[in-house]
């Protein structure tokens, strides 16, 4: 079955509070979920699941976990309760086997927040199948990419990719001052938005070397690593579009890219 493809997405994520903060963010996730053709399934990537290989859940029910510490009784009371993707996690192992990536499916990975809260704000109804794919935990960004590049076919099948980090995520930073954004992280935001809407997937790659302030943006890269993943699903044959910016918290942004979007 063929049908017009998805765009793939990397989505930004705050802290765990995002999800009852009153901060643009929300409104944007929610704009984009219902305008969004409607998936038969997502498949997640988070900054918070990072394993020595490529994993991905099998779990029918995944559960909804809670790894964060020291936050408000309500967000432990919080779940999300969408039904899990056996089959798009059997699916996208094999994908990733033909492109030469070892992948090992684990039976019941539940969702970390950096799953959850996003897809909680674009499918409050929970009623989307969704499974997540760890990130490498020992591969650079030019891997990232080709993991994505290896995800691309899933997004004509009715599946959306959801690639979650943060476009500037620094909590020292961030701890600091919560009211100013400051220069150097305006700088990274800028340049990393102009070479998402170029579609230079080779800045991208060598962020590190090529933006301004790379190591103030990231200090350590889990948080940027979901965006060449989304890149590289993109594919090479649609353009990028900016579907939401923004700082919240100070220095944290909230960038929102969709890659793969038709012409
Ligand atoms: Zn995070």
């Amino acid at each position: 079955m063929t049908v017009p493809a998805l765009p793939s997405l990397f989505v930004s994520h705050g802290p765990p509070t995002m999800v009852l903060d009153d901060i643009p963010l929300r409104g944007a996730l929610a704009r984009i979920g219902r305008e969004l053709p409607r998936p038969r399934a997502i498949l997640c990537v988070s900054a918070h699941w990072l394993a020595e290989v490529p994993t991905v859940s099998l779990a029918e029910r995944p559960e909804t976990i809670h790894d964060f510490y020291g936050f408000a009784p309500a967000l432990y009371d919080l779940a999300y309760p969408a039904p899990g993707a056996p089959d798009l996690a059997r699916r996208t192992a094999e994908l990733l086997k033909e492109a030469g990536i070892h992948c090992e499916p684990v039976p019941d990975r539940g969702l970390d927040h950096g799953a959850w809260e996003p897809l909680m704000l674009m499918y409050p109804e929970a009623d989307v199948p969704v499974t997540q794919l760890s990130l490498q935990a020992d591969a650079d960004p030019a891997a990232q990419m080709n993991l994505g590049r290896a995800l691309a076919p899933l997004r004509a099948e009715g599946v959306l990719i959801v690639a979650s980090g943060t476009a500037v995520h620094n909590l020292d930073q961030w701890r600091a001052d919560p009211e100013a954004t400051p220069e150097w992280a305006l700088a990274f935001d800028d340049w990393l938005a102009a070479a998402v809407t170029g579609g230079d997937t080779q800045a991208i790659v060598n962020y590190r070397a090529e933006a301004p302030h790379a190591a103030l943006a990231h200090p350590s890269e889990e948080h940027y690593l979901p965006l060449p993943v989304a890149m590289g699903a993109g594919g090479a044959d649609g353009r990028s579009a900016v579907l939401h910016r923004g700082f919240s918290y100070g220095s944290l942004s909230m960038a929102v890219y969709a890659f793969g979007v038709a012409e």
